[in-house]
């Protein structure tokens, strides 16, 4: 069965570094869980991607962070858009909802990553969340103004952010973590391997470890 696409539009469209878009999309009544994904449509039939909501379950619209992939399907047909421009999507679907909202929760991402860090948070603003977020410029740390009220680990491979420089993958090894935590991974594959394998080793259980990896590439 074909799946239902829904007609939106365009809110706007902001520029957050130098690859990273927000773009705001109407709700059309949509009714989500945090951490859920839409489908996004271009042109061509082939051209549909996933990507993580960025809002909170009662924002008023649908935030998408996505980063600019010259040579991609989709993604520079998204960054042609303008406010009052058409765009469908269908979904929600996915399986990287939040499991506990009373646990210890550790968020580690990377890039674009961080979108459903940001929906949970703006859904349940006073989870116990520790953030762990690798960028490859300190200007892709997206909306790191919006986690001053939680324990927040910027990481930045080439250059220190707040007395810190590599990855999250290393971050993450200095920290003291609670044995009963919950850790939702997100990004790029080879950081949710190294990071997991890390945490399997160090005593966490699998059933602790919740992942949703978005592409292959280590440098984001
Ligand atoms: C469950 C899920 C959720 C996702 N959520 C998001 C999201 O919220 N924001 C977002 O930007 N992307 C997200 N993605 C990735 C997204 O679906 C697309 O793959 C991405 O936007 C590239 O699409 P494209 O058509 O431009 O490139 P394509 O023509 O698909 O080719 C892109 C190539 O680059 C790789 N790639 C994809 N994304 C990146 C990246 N960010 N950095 C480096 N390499 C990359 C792919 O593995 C592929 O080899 C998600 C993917 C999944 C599976």
């Amino acid at each position: 069965m074909a799946e239902t696409r829904i007609k939106s539009r365009v809110l706007s469209h902001t520029r957050l570094s130098d690859t990273a878009y927000q773009l705001r999309i109407e709700r059309k009544g949509l009714v989500f869980r945090a951490g859920e994904l839409l489908s996004l449509y271009g042109e061509a039939t082939l051209d549909s991607r996933d990507y993580t909501i960025a809002s909170g379950e009662g924002d008023e619209a649908l935030d998408i962070l996505y980063r600019l992939l010259p040579q991609g399907a989709l993604t520079p047909q998204l960054a042609r858009l303008q406010p009052g421009d058409a765009l469908s999507f269908s979904g929600p679907c996915g399986s990287f909802q939040l499991r506990d909202a009373s646990a210890s929760l550790v968020f580690v991402a990377t890039g674009t990553g961080i979108a459903p860090c940001r929906s949970f948070l703006r859904t349940y603003p006073e989870l116990d969340l520790t953030l762990l977020h690798g960028a490859r410029e300190p200007v892709d740390l997206f909306y790191r103004d919006e986690w001053a009220a939680k324990t927040y680990y910027p990481c930045v491979s080439r250059v220190p952010v707040e007395g810190f420089q590599g990855r999250v993958s290393d971050r993450i090894k200095l920290l003291s973590l609670p044995p009963d935590a919950h850790f939702y991974l997100c990004g790029a594959n080879e950081m949710i391997y190294e990071v997991s394998e890390w945490l399997l080793k160090a005593g966490f259980a699998s059933e602790q470890i919740f992942k949703e990896p978005y592409y292959y590439r280590a440098d984001d």
